[in-house]
């Protein structure tokens, strides 16, 4: 290993490579790491965190709405975009700042730098650089996709932008159906801006239980949020008075921001990966085998540029894996089942296992409890809105395979619901553990009467 400057080079400081040049580091490895941007990736930088400040920052108001109900005379309420902006800008430089201590405190090399794969052990830095590296680990993560070019792109933003505005627009165009669309659109809506999200399919958060996309599509509509399905943006010009969109079907709206939000694309470009010898797999992520190796033995990848389950924890628990595989003499694959997942839409959405569809065509013998209700705190306060909540049980053993909430705290619920639907607990399991009361939470214990039972012809 004389010859290599290091023993493991890592690409990218975000969500999987931090953590795996943190453990490999941790195991005696020399290790440095290369980021063209900022420490910490996309969750911390323009992601998952400066998000969820944002989505709480939105949530005041329907507070100050319901305080009344509960007898609270609340003075006239006023928002600051700039303060709200400064201050999650301070605080995700401190996360910066803590990601880049850990670092520096496991002796990992930082170089603020792009970097590319030059062949299988060399990789080359922006300023020409070159590195020896016995391991290399591709953590490049993901960027916003807008789809197929149009008239006026130039107008549009992707969350990358959003996160940097100069002042909160009154009137926005949210295009996409994914769970950043509807966060985004929950975002502005609750800042008080008057929000459109355009969808080109028929119901938003593709990929989810059927049932959990229509409630929120309903919630949506009841806070205000104008929800157009089956029509994409065709065009967008700019105006005296903004941007006038325009719809499929000759449809015209005029905004003040036009954000789109129509899906990732894997960081591959310009890596060197074609020349390296690295593949790519259909879905246009990098190949990898389940210990996230690639097709040339001493490169991995982790994380979204693999195009496997992109989500922060998913990223760190594979960056993790590679390090305990390569470096602790731990082979360790990553296990992408059961994973919990959550959109911080108002209401939120709490999800984990196998959607109603899912579990009929891989199981056959299925049974669904559902249950939709007027939540408690909105007795008083008159807040018109539902709470929604779904277990799919295997008809055969009786097991858990699926809990869909849509509702206040879903996220918190559902990584609880997760531990107990991974261990296999059963529906009578369910059923034999005391409800907390009161509280929403209560009914995924107490769903007693069957919605749907299906029978085992879809599987035979
Ligand atoms: C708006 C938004 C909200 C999200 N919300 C959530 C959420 O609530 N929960 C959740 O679990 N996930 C969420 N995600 C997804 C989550 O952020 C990603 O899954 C996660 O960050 C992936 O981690 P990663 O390590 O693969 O890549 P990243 O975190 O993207 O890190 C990749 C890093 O590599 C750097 N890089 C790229 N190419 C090079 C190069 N050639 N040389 C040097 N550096 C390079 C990039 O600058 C970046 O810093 C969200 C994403 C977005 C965009």
């Amino acid at each position: 290993m004389a010859d290599h400057d290091v023993d493991l080079f890592v690409i990218g400081a975000g969500s999987g490579g931090v953590r795996a040049a943190r453990v490999a580091a941790s195991y005696g490895a020399r290790v440095m790491i290369a980021e063209e941007y900022r420490v910490g990736g996309t969750c911390v930088i323009r992601g998952c965190v400066p998000k969820k400040l944002l989505v709480y920052a939105s949530r005041f108001s329907d507070e100050f709405e319901d305080a009344a109900g509960y007898g609270w005379t609340v003075g006239e309420s006023k928002f600051d975009w700039a303060s709200l902006i400064a201050n999650k800008d301070c605080e995700i430089a401190r996360l910066e700042a803590a990601y880049t201590t850990t670092l520096e405190r496991h002796n990992v090399q930082i170089v603020k730098s792009r970097a590319a794969i030059e062949d299988a052990h060399t990789l080359r830095l922006a300023t020409g650089a070159r590195i020896r590296a016995e391991t290399v680990l591709i953590a490049t993560g993901s960027r916003p996709h807008h789809g197929t070019p149009l008239a006026g792109e130039q107008h549009v933003i992707s969350s990358n932008e959003a996160f940097h505005l100069k002042q909160l627009p009154k009137r926005v165009l949210v295009q996409g159906g994914g769970y950043i669309a509807v966060e985004f659109a929950g975002i502005f809506n609750g800042l008080g801006s008057e929000v459109t999200l355009v969808y080109r399919g028929e119901k938003i958060l593709r990929g989810f239980d059927d049932d959990v996309r229509e409630h929120l599509m309903r919630e949506l509509g009841l806070r205000g949020i104008k929800v157009v399905t089956r029509k994409t943006v065709n065009g967008v010009e700019k105006v005296n008075n903004g941007f006038d969109v325009c719809l499929s079907g000759n449809e015209q709206i005029v905004v003040d921001l036009v954000m789109f939000a129509t899906g990732r694309r894997p960081n591959v470009e310009g890596l060197g990966l074609e020349a390296a010898g690295v593949k790519i797999s259909e879905r246009s992520g990098v190949m990898v085998d389940p210990y996230s190796k690639t097709t040339v033995p001493n490169i991995y990848a982790v994380g979204d540029v693999t195009d496997r389950i992109n989500l922060t924890p998913v990223a760190i628990r594979e960056g993790h894996a590679f390090a305990d595989t390569v470096f602790g003499g731990k082979p360790t694959a990553v296990d992408h089942s059961k994973v919990p997942t959550a959109v911080f839409s108002e209401p939120e959405v709490g999800v984990v296992g196998l959607t109603e569809t899912q579990a009929v065509e891989l199981l056959g013998k299925v049974d669904v409890y559902k249950t939709s209700f007027r939540p408690m705190k909105a007795t008083l306060s008159g807040r018109d809105t539902r709470v929604f909540m779904k277990l799919v049980v295997d008809g055969e053993t009786d097991k858990v395979v699926g809990c869909h909430i849509v509702g206040l705290d879903a996220a918190e619920l559902i990584q609880a619901v997760a531990i107990a639907v991974r261990m296999g607990a059963t529906k009578a399991d369910f059923d034999a553990t005391m409800a907390v009361h009161p509280t929403a939470a209560e009914e995924l214990v107490t769903m007693r009467e069957k919605a749907v039972s299906y029978g085992r012809a879809a599987a035979e």
